[in-house]
């Protein structure tokens, strides 16, 4: 088994400026997923359609786009969900510090803004352990697949 990695690393402060900072929600928009920018305005309405072909407008779950009843309680969907709203509280906390820069808010901001890194950090270790361990699990199985054909054989 991998190595559990260090979760509670503590990390000084925002380690990069807004510029360098990749924007999360051109980068979903990118690869095409659920966009960040509709998340801003509250939650969103499923957009699944029902049998009779209308749109089922529930609401969805929190940092996705489906209800629960249309595969928002997934596993795959709530941790997605999850990382978009981390995402999303890390790209408005910088957002929120570089308008209070230069105030009497800035040291806040700057507190809450490294609050909400080290929050996606840990959340993105965590995805990676899962992807490690999946990958091994996978490595597993067609080991074992191999033995048991060479057993048949
Ligand atoms: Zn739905």
């Amino acid at each position: 088994m991998p190595p559990r990695p260090e979760l509670t690393e503590a990390q000084p402060g925002p380690s990069r400026t807004l510029a360098h900072m990749p924007d999360p929600i051109t980068r979903t928009r990118a690869r095409g997923k659920p966009r960040l920018h509709k998340l801003r305005r509250g939650r969103d309405r499923c957009g699944a359609r029902c049998r009779d072909g209308h749109l089922c407008e529930a609401p969805a779950i929190k940092g996705g786009l489906r209800c629960l009843r249309h595969g928002g309680g997934s596993p795959q969907a709530q941790i997605a969900a999850q990382h978009r709203v981390l995402q999303l509280a890390l790209y408005t906390a910088a957002r929120e510090w570089e308008a209070a820069r230069d105030t009497w808010r800035a040291d806040c901001a700057m507190g809450r803004w490294s609050v909400a890194e080290r929050e996606l950090r840990a959340y993105e270790a965590k995805l990676a352990y899962l992807a490690e361990l999946r990958a091994e699990v996978r490595q597993l199985k067609a080991g074992a697949a191999s033995d048991a054909g060479r057993v048949a054989r």
